[in-house]
């Protein structure tokens, strides 16, 4: 079985790293950064493995990280958009997706279906698990296959996601890091939604919350 491939797409005034996963044939974005939306970063690197996109899945709905979905949607016309079922509303409220909070006043098309926690899907011949890791945001999530985490902004290569916004909650925040995260394998590489990635979590933890 080959591995997946990783592709960091950083993107946007807040630095948000997109990824783009190929697993054999298939393709997944994790979140959509606006500013606008740069189909061609993902479009070249889709070229190469000639890979088509199957997901693309949100780890939470905070605009910077959902604010280019409409443009994906319209350009990766099969893909099905995916986002945990308490996250949902952020993509109508520009109050909880914050871009109200700067003036941006972002809504957007509902996600086509949502995630639970421990919910799996499959990319190629790799099953991803869906971890509910609520705190920085309700819904928000990670998504777990074998030696590699996606964690969106529940927690970073060094320090963990914000829990001053609306839907945030630092005790959630510290039990999912605690329960779910990092009781993983040590040796699972953190692929966070801003800044530095690839930590291991062994290292990570080292750091503390
Ligand atoms: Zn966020
Ligand atoms: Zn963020």
């Amino acid at each position: 079985m080959s591995d997946i491939k990783v592709h960091a797409v950083n993107r946007n005034m807040y630095g948000v790293n997109s990824y783009l996963i190929t697993s054999d044939n298939e393709a997944m974005i994790i979140d959509t950064p606006f500013d606008p939306f740069d189909t061609k970063a993902y479009d070249s690197l889709l070229l190469l493995s000639g890979a088509e996109v199957k997901y693309i899945i949100y780890t939470h709905g905070h605009y910077d990280h959902i604010g280019g979905s409409d443009t994906a949607r319209l350009h990766y016309k099969n893909a099905k958009h995916i986002a945990h079922e308490l996250e949902v509303e952020y993509f109508t409220d520009a109050s909880l997706n914050l871009s109200g909070l700067f003036g941006e006043n972002i809504t957007l098309t509902k996600p086509d279906a949502t995630f639970k926690d421990n919910d799996t899907f499959t990319l190629g011949s790799h099953t991803f698990k869906v971890i509910h890791t609520p705190g920085h945001s309700k819904g928000g999530v990670c998504f777990y296959t074998e030696g590699h985490l996606f964690s969106g902004d529940t927690i970073f290569s060094m320090g963990v996601g914000r829990t001053d916004f609306k839907g945030s909650n630092t005790e959630d925040l510290e039990k999912s890091i605690k329960e779910k995260i990092f009781t993983l394998p040590n040796e699972t590489l953190i692929y966070a939604g801003h800044g530095e990635y690839g930590t291991t979590l062994k290292q990570r933890k080292s750091f503390g919350i």
